[in-house]
């Protein structure tokens, strides 16, 4: 334990006392703990309110849950032991399979003993006088540490909308991020799922498959890319173990973190023919390499509209009512400026005898009702019903916490009109506290992985430099902190994403400041981190 701790131990109540508390043992918390633990040589605790490691992928247990980014890119880059000791089965893994690579990264780095599990956090508040962080969780628990390090992922919310009348449903209702570990039996069912992003666009074809009839009621018309998923072939599997230096690469070097490169072209670079030739071949290779063929798509509207056109025709060409194509294809909003969805099966399902369709926009949901949904035009009978309705993003998470920084400020009450963070690590008013892809930061517009090892690191590095520097705390300065809200939103502004209501701007959430909360482009980021890292911490203060 840290010298400058130790002493304090005497005076912090019956609090248990580490150098560092860590929230959240997904892949950030996990590879946090290690890094502080068995790197940096300081007594680290992770607080996890599941009772098993996972995250995201602990809770989000719904039908069809699946990873969007390629497998060989979702996993822990950091060591190549791990990485040569795993073996993907699939192009894009399922979730029980990356719940199982992070038991085998948890067990390999021997992580379970330094994580209490079933403890939900439920307020960290800053002590001035010991310069102690106390956290305490809803079992009664009480700890505390100098540094604070939250890993609550981006996504884990759950955004139930408040419908009138759901009390009165006499069958089963879920959301999607809360999912029943034993699975829900559909069989025989009739089920509404309520919500068309990634994660419905995912649970549809299961559910439609599963069960007697399925109601899918969309507000938002999405565009989605086929996955193409498939088994991984050994020539594959080969070719990750032997170049993983030169993926990880790439993955650092690219604005999303994907495995793949961004071609150098505009989409008015080459002839109406060529540029149909390259969608195509995009389409059938499936997922999310389709954006990354021009590279003007999320800049130029003329150009996102022609990308945009070949995604809705690919709509009408596969579903085969014209009523249910035109719901489907009347999206409003540009490609990926929403986070765009892939799918296995997604708009094929509505061939299906068994899937109704049901458009929010012309038949407003008015109640849920004992048995089913009500909207201005009928009733629809249902068993069960699915809310697929996303989740309060970036700043709930952090808002269920119940933070509280010096002079007990809330954290909540500060980013009332909208985050503000410097780097999307800290915030003004909250010492030796640091957000793990927190809102400020490129978090989810790249592939998750890159940017939470990158975090992980830089944290861990930053640490080292305050106990290095015999200082008791690290906060970042009121000037920093506003000049990096400006470059977000300037940065954010040469793109496309302001133009639609998405949970990048926190426009699902009703009463949500509508503020543009992730920074676009993983390079740029990571060179401004370094910079300030080099250069003493600027736009930081010790206090020693
Ligand atoms: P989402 O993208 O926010 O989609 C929520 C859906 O629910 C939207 O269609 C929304 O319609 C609808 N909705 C919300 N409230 C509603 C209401 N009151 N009445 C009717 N419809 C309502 O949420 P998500 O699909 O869970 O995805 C969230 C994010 O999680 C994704 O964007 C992605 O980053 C991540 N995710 C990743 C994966 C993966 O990697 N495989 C899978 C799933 C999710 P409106 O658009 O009209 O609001």
């Amino acid at each position: 334990m840290l010298d400058a701790v130790s002493p304090l131990a005497a005076t912090s109540t019956e609090a248990k006392l580490y150098d560092a508390l860590i929230i959240g043992a997904g892949f950030a918390g996990m590879y946090q703990l290690h890094s502080l633990r068995d790197r940096l040589g300081i007594s680290a605790h992770v607080l996890e309110a599941g009772d098993g490691v996972g995250g995201t992928w602990y809770w989000n247990r719904y039908p069809g849950a699946r990873c969007d980014s390629e497998s060989h890119s979702y996993c822990y880059h950091f060591s190549d032991e791990l990485v040569q000791g795993w073996e993907w089965s699939e192009r894009y893994p399922s979730q029980p399979e990356i719940l199982r690579y992070l038991n085998y990264a948890a067990d390999k780095l021997d992580l379970k003993r330094d994580i209490t599990f079933k403890a939900r956090v439920v307020s960290a508040s800053y002590d001035e006088g010991e310069n102690l962080w106390h956290v305490r969780t809803e079992q009664g628990g009480h700890y505390a540490a100098r540094f604070l390090i939250t890993a609550v992922g981006c996504l884990s919310s759950a955004n139930l909308p408040k419908i009138d009348g759901i009390s009165d449903f006499q069958g089963k209702w879920y959301h999607t991020g809360e999912w029943p570990h034993e699975g829900v039996d559909f069989s025989g069912k009739r089920v509404g799922v309520i919500g068309t992003g990634s994660t419905g666009i995912q649970a549809i074809p299961v559910v439609a498959a599963a069960a007697k009839h399925l109601t899918v009621f969309q507000r938002t018309a999405n565009y989605s890319i086929p996955a193409r998923n498939a088994p991984l072939t050994d020539d594959f599997k080969k070719y990750v173990r032997e170049n993983f230096a030169e993926i990880r690469d790439v993955m650092r070097s690219t604005v999303n973190g994907h495995p793949w490169r961004i071609a150098d072209r505009s989409v008015f670079d080459v002839s109406d023919e060529e540029r149909d030739k390259i969608f195509e071949m995009a389409w059938e290779k499936g997922g999310l390499r389709l954006r990354a063929e021009f590279r003007d798509v999320l800049t130029n509207e003329e150009a996102n509209e022609v990308v945009s056109a070949f995604l809705k025709k690919k709509i009408g060409q596969i579903v085969k009512d014209p009523a249910k194509a035109a719901i489907l294809a009347d999206i409003d909003h540009g490609f990926a400026t929403k986070r765009p969805p892939i799918d296995t099966g997604y708009f094929e399902t509505y061939n299906r005898d068994n899937v109704a369709l049901v458009n929010l926009r012309a038949e407003p949901i008015e109640r849920i009702t004992a048995t089913g949904v009500k909207t201005s035009k009928g009733e629809y009978p249902l068993d069960i019903i699915v809310f697929a309705t996303g989740f309060d993003a970036m700043t709930g998470p952090l808002f269920n916490l119940n933070i509280a920084g010096r002079n007990g400020l809330a954290l909540r009450d500060v980013w009332r009109e909208g985050p503000r963070s410097y780097l999307g690590l800290q915030v003004v008013g909250f010492p030796n506290l640091f957000t793990i892809t927190g809102p400020g930061s490129p978090s989810v517009l790249t592939n998750m992985i890159v940017s939470i090892e990158h975090h992980v690191e830089w944290i861990t590095r930053c640490m080292q430099h305050v106990v290095a520097s015999n200082a008791q705390t690290i906060e970042t300065t009121q000037q920093a902190q506003d000049a990096w809200v400006t470059h977000v939103n300037a940065v954010a502004d040469m793109t496309l994403f302001p133009s639609c209501n998405s949970w990048y701007l926190g426009a699902n959430v009703p009463g949500k400041p509508r503020v543009f909360m992730p920074l676009p482009g993983f390079p740029d980021y990571a060179q401004r981190c370094s910079d300030v890292e080099s250069n003493d911490y600027r736009g930081f203060e010790l206090t020693r």
